[in-house]
């Protein structure tokens, strides 16, 4: 708590006064960001430093391997699925970036046997797919536990990408061209950004 304290100090002193007019504007005229980024919850793959965006720039859900479920519009409680709906048919976003990433906490959780948790497991069932995939690939007995679980990185963004389009608003505007949405995964290691194609 003393870390966040601290860096909230930080933040008043110099961000908040470097953008207070950006805020201020931000505040008056409502958000309008051009793009939505979802991604991990992992602590070392923050979309806004990725990105180098300001306040205002991007609309970001972050959850457990950035996964975005299937449309299904029952009464459960769908955190990703409200925050696409809210960035796309309130905000307006014209592109949406899925963005994985290298050593994935969820994804290693589904490329290995066992019970995950109380919801770690149910919520990573949404890339089982991705993981199918992986495991039915040729090649995958050549491959060790980390280069596997590289692979899911990769196929989960594309199962995700697959799903963003069972959301009729989501696949109707991509239909007529005033939506992009497109698949990056960050290496942790490296700090480079790789496209995923669909
Ligand atoms: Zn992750």
């Amino acid at each position: 708590m003393k870390t966040l304290l601290e860096g909230y100090a930080r933040f008043r002193k110099n961000i908040w006064r470097r953008h207070q007019k950006r805020f201020s504007v931000l505040a008056r005229d409502g958000q309008s960001p051009p793009a939505m980024v979802i991604a991990c919850s992992d602590s070392r793959v923050a979309p806004e430093m990725i990105f180098d965006c300001l306040p205002g720039e991007i609309f970001v859900v972050r959850n457990v391997s950035a996964l975005v479920p299937p449309y299904a519009p029952d009464t459960n409680n769908h955190g990703t699925s409200a925050a696409l709906e809210f960035a796309v048919n309130g905000l307006n976003v014209r592109s949406i970036v899925v963005l994985g990433h290298s050593l994935c906490g969820g994804i290693r959780a589904l490329m290995s046997e066992g019970k995950h948790g109380d919801f770690i497991g149910s919520w990573m069932t949404i890339a089982e797919p991705a993981r199918v995939r992986v495991c039915d690939s040729p090649d995958s007995a050549d491959k060790n536990f980390a280069e596997l679980c590289h692979a899911c990185e990769l196929e989960s963004i594309r199962v995700s990408l697959a799903n963003l389009l069972t959301f009729p608003w989501i696949a109707s505007r991509v239909a007529d061209g005033t939506l992009t949405i497109a698949g990056m995964h960050f290496n942790v290691q490296t700090g480079r950004l790789a496209p995923v194609a669909p």
